[in-house]
């Protein structure tokens, strides 16, 4: 096999026309020096806008103090975020590892240990990562195709009567994004949620894009009223430091004993410090403040023209298109703003919680102009 070799990296990301430099708040910087707004936020990721003040601190005084020490020892940082976490929760666990997907086959790992069981349920659209096994639950046939064989029961969104009719005894584990982040900015509702948690299965919330206050609450479940057995976080965590996190409830407490899991890096002192500080900055006020926005920017994207359907939740709001969204992103990227696809057709937009009503406006701004 002889192929041309242009990069020296491996191509799994789509060519980029745009390298960045700096980042400041809302704001992205290029290599020519100029600025786009960011709403983006690096996938729903820099929650708190670019360099913070808060993790930034806590992360330069951690990287002055201590690296790693090896998960044989005990550091301040896990420790303390662990307790953090257990408090917003209201009684749990913590499994520290460094992305989304990790997290996730920790939760797949802990629900076979818990129930002995080894079917899954999940959604169709719905997205939990690349490893196999997150991508064995992933429900993006496209993705899977080349690499799982066999993946979970997958159920539409909202299908309640779906959802009951691919329950059986083999199933162990329900594996629910509470708005699928990837799969079209499609929020589950409150009868589907209870649904699934009336059925006799771990419940796992991956909360990876919803949780850390994108939502307008700490965790999305907090509007839903089911709080899981299960939940995994990573992307907003540490405001951009790598990040996983596996909470378990403490009343499905106790099927992981030592030797059953584990991570090098997880629990990275650096990244859990910054972590603290993002815990300790998303207070009522900024939630609040991510409910009024995001409520700002869901209207004025439903009066964009050529938007079907807009919805969403706090600031992951996305606008479903009569046509490819991809063409509008690179449109509104050449006139400085960052913002996203979810699936083909729909536009999503995920600013940084900091988002000021003056950004709202003008990203629908810079919206209107090249949607048209
Ligand atoms: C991004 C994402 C993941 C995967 O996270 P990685 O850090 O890329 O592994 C999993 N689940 C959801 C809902 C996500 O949005």
């Amino acid at each position: 096999m002889s192929t041309v070799v242009e990069s020296p990296l491996l191509p799994v990301y789509p060519p980029t026309r745009v390298t960045f430099v700096a980042g400041d708040g809302m704001w992205l910087l290029d290599e020519e020096g100029r600025a786009y707004l960011d709403f983006a936020a690096g996938i729903a990721v820099v929650g708190l806008g670019h360099r913070h003040p808060a993790p930034l601190a806590a992360a330069h005084e951690q990287l002055d103090r201590l690296w790693h020490a090896s998960n044989l020892f005990g550091t301040e940082p896990a420790a303390e975020l662990a307790a953090k976490l257990s408090a917003r929760f209201g009684g749990a666990q913590s499994f520290f590892c460094n992305s989304g997907a990790e997290a996730n086959e920790a939760a797949l790992k802990y629900a076979r240990k818990a129930t002995g069981k080894a079917g899954v349920i999940a959604l169709e659209g719905g997205f939990h990562g690349r490893t196999l096994g997150a991508l064995s639950v992933t429900g993006q046939a496209a993705n899977r195709a080349a690499f799982v064989e066999e993946g979970a029961r997958f159920v539409q969104p909202n299908d309640v009567d779906g959802l009951r009719a691919a329950m059986s005894d083999e199933v162990g584990l329900i594996i629910l994004e509470p708005v699928l982040g990837e799969g079209g900015v499609v929020p589950l509702s409150a009868d589907f949620v209870s649904a699934a948690d009336e059925l006799d299965a771990l419940l796992c919330f991956d909360e990876v894009q919803t949780g850390v206050g994108r939502t307008g609450t700490f965790f999305a479940w907090e509007q839903l009223s089911v709080r899981p057995s299960l939940l995994t976080l990573a992307k907003g965590l540490a405001n951009g430091l790598p990040i996983g996190c596996l909470l378990v409830a403490e009343e499905a407490a106790g099927a992981f004993a030592p030797g059953d899991h584990g991570s090098t890096f997880g629990g990275n002192p650096v990244s859990c410090a910054a972590a603290c500080a993002v815990l300790d900055t998303i207070d009522e006020t900024l939630l609040a403040q991510v409910r009024a926005n995001g409520a700002r920017l869901l209207a004025g994207v439903a009066t964009l023209p050529g938007v079907v359907e807009a919805r969403g939740a706090g600031l992951l709001v996305g606008a479903e298109l009569d046509k490819p969204a991809q063409p509008v992103v690179d449109a509104a990227l050449d006139v400085g703003l960052v913002c996203l696809t979810s699936g083909p057709n729909v536009l999503r937009l995920a600013p940084p919680l900091v988002a000021e009503p003056e950004h709202v406006e003008q990203a629908l701004e810079i919206l209107r102009e090249v949607i048209a």
